[in-house]
């Protein structure tokens, strides 16, 4: 069984921004810039938004942070995206989710310029995505497939069983993996006889938030297995414990590769994000 790991890949990814950011600056261009919105205090989200700008930081891309307050107006919101894609200093806007309750997502989304929109999910890059065109791709998925095509470098053909539908993660993935000729199924809640479509499968992502949903004699010998899921579980020692959606030890005495949770598919996701900002600026 080999453990694919996330960290490296994502430091790999991330030197290789560093180095074009670097040589865009040689070459007397400015740094590439990334805007992240923040509307209210969830810490989740403070964390989160964190994370991404020091990301930024480490590998010369420069970040805004705006903060707004949580019972911001919708409209100053939106105001507040126009400003940013009008704004020629700017080549990235990433609204960090959930909004405040007043706020409607998908309002918000759909104000962000295309072009600048490096999580991906405006409707004008998730239909580019549906269509096999090129465009800003969301990064979780993105980073799935980095992932995959490390065991697979071809995926012609190959049975790939995505679990989970939403917009940020499993109808993206079920596109990227379509592209790549992989023969796609996608599960849901509804769906019939999970084990058995599992069973099927070369490629399993699993997408749903709950915990150990997945269970290792479900998995056909070999398989590879990419966990998106981050849940956080009591642990033996009373403490909370993050866990994936896919019972880990089972897994890895069937699966032919596997993402640890933590260390497989998160850091991912950021490095896909810088990856995203260099491809707005260019
Ligand atoms: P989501 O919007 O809640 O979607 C979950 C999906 O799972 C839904 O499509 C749901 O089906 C499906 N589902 C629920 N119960 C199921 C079951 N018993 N059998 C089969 N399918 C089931 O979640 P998400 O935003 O896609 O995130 C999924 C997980 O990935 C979460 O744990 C999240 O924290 C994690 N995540 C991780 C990263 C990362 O960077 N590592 C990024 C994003 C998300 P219905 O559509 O029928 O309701």
């Amino acid at each position: 069984m080999r453990l694919i790991d996330g960290r490296a890949l994502a430091a790999q990814l991330r030197k290789n921004v560093a180095d074009e950011v670097a040589a865009r600056i040689a070459r007397g261009r400015r740094p590439p810039a990334l805007a992240v919105v923040l509307a209210g205090e969830d810490p989740a989200s403070r964390l989160y938004v964190r994370n991404k700008v020091k990301a930024c930081a480490e590998t010369g891309i420069r970040s805004e942070e705006h903060r707004l307050p949580a019972d911001i107006a919708q409209a100053d919101l939106l105001d507040r995206i126009r400003a940013l894609n009008a704004d020629p200093a700017i080549d990235g806007i990433l609204v960090q989710l959930p909004l405040p309750p007043q706020c409607d997502p998908a309002r918000v989304i759909e104000a962000i310029d295309p072009g600048k929109d490096v999580d991906g999910f405006h409707p004008v890059n998730a239909g580019r995505l549906a269509l096999g065109l090129p465009g800003l791709v969301p990064c979780t998925p993105a980073g799935c497939l980095r992932l995959i095509q490390t065991v697979h470098p071809d995926l012609a053909g190959a049975e790939a069983l995505v679990i989970g539908r939403s917009t940020i993660v499993g109808r993206p993935m079920a596109a990227l993996l379509l592209a790549e000729s992989a023969t796609v199924t996608i599960a849901h809640s509804r769906s019939r006889d999970l084990p058995s479509l599992v069973a099927r499968a070369d490629i399993v992502v699993a997408a749903v938030g709950r915990a150990e949903l997945i269970r290792g004699h479900w998995l056909k010998p070999g398989a590879t297995v990419i966990d998106v899921g981050i849940n956080r579980i009591p642990g033996a020692d009373g403490q909370a414990r993050v866990v994936g959606d896919v019972a880990f030890a089972e897994a890895a005495e069937v699966a032919g590769a596997i993402t640890p949770v933590p260390g497989g598919v998160g850091p991912m996701t950021i490095a896909c994000l810088l990856l995203n900002t260099l491809a707005a600026a260019r």
